[in-house]
């Protein structure tokens, strides 16, 4: 794709990109995620945001956030490692910020995922920590993407202005990070230009929880080796089916969007 052009991902192009496992691939290969989310103050995000990295495809999850209990509770399949050095852990990528609080202990954590040379994607308290500390994004090597509502993105970078591409580029290239901005059509851009408007979704969306879903999701895209920028505009587009899809059943909550994600990675179909 050229720099500075904008695309619109259809269904194929994403079937295309969604990883599928060969014959020689295992867990390890199919993609190890670090989940750095929820806290006991907020169990529901971290919940949210493993359970929808699962659903995505991750190979194999590890835990290090403060909501151990009610991972373990939840999800069997999760290796639980609180209190584990980020670095020490050897995951292909991480997902890091929703419930896990802003205070020095989530500081430090989130400090210590970004300090790894491994891909992230960074959500919800986690932006903004970033927003007071933007060094932590901007001065690393590995890619981040940046899953940004208005109110974090505003913590982050100016606007957003009406010209809401414009906006995202600008904080893309000034973060030196892939930011998702997101809205009924959320809008991502890469630091070197490209862009994606996507245009699947619904307004249902709209719900506690939501965004929790989304970054579990494109963390999932990320372990299993998708480019940082390919992994938000998939990821955005399989959250917005699955919103579609949860909607029939009535107004969803962000649980029935987290059940809805394999549903909407069957309807998509792979490459
Ligand atoms: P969050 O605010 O972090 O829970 O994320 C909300 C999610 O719902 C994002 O994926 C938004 O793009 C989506 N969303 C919120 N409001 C709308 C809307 N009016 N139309 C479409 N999607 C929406
Ligand atoms: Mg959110």
């Amino acid at each position: 794709l050229p720099a500075a052009s904008t695309h619109v991902f259809e269904a194929a192009d994403v079937a295309a990109l969604l990883p599928t496992p060969g014959a020689a691939d295992n867990k390890y290969t199919r993609g190890v995620l670090g989940v750095a989310a929820g806290s006991s103050a907020y169990p529901g995000a971290g919940v949210l945001c493993t359970g929808s990295a699962i659903n995505g495809g991750a190979g194999m999850i590890r835990y290090v956030g403060t909501a151990a209990d009610a991972i373990r509770a939840q999800y069997p399949e999760v290796v639980v490692q609180e209190g584990a050095a980020p670095d020490d852990l050897h995951v292909q990528a991480w997902v890091a910020g929703p419930g896990m609080g802003t205070d020095d202990a989530a500081h430090d954590l989130l400090a210590a995922v970004l300090a790894t040379g491994e891909p992230a994607v960074v959500d919800a308290d986690g932006i903004t920590l970033v927003g007071s500390s933007p060094g932590l994004v901007r001065d690393r090597d590995a890619p981040t993407v940046l899953t940004p509502h208005d109110g974090e993105f505003a913590r982050i970078a100016d606007g957003p202005s009406g010209d809401r591409l414009a906006s995202v580029r600008a904080a893309a290239r000034d973060l030196d990070a892939v930011v998702l901005l997101k809205g009924n059509a959320t809008v991502i851009a890469a630091p070197d230009g490209r862009a994606w408007v996507n245009r699947t979704g619904t307004p249902w969306l709209g719900t506690a929880g939501s965004g929790d879903v989304l970054s579990g999701l494109i963390g999932s895209l990320l372990a299993a080796g998708l480019e940082a920028p390919l992994a938000a505009a998939v990821g955005a587009y399989v959250h917005g089916v699955a919103g579609q899809l949860a909607a029939q059943g009535g107004p969803p909550s962000s649980l029935d969007v987290l059940h809805a994600v394999r549903p909407a990675l069957r309807e998509i179909g792979r490459g």
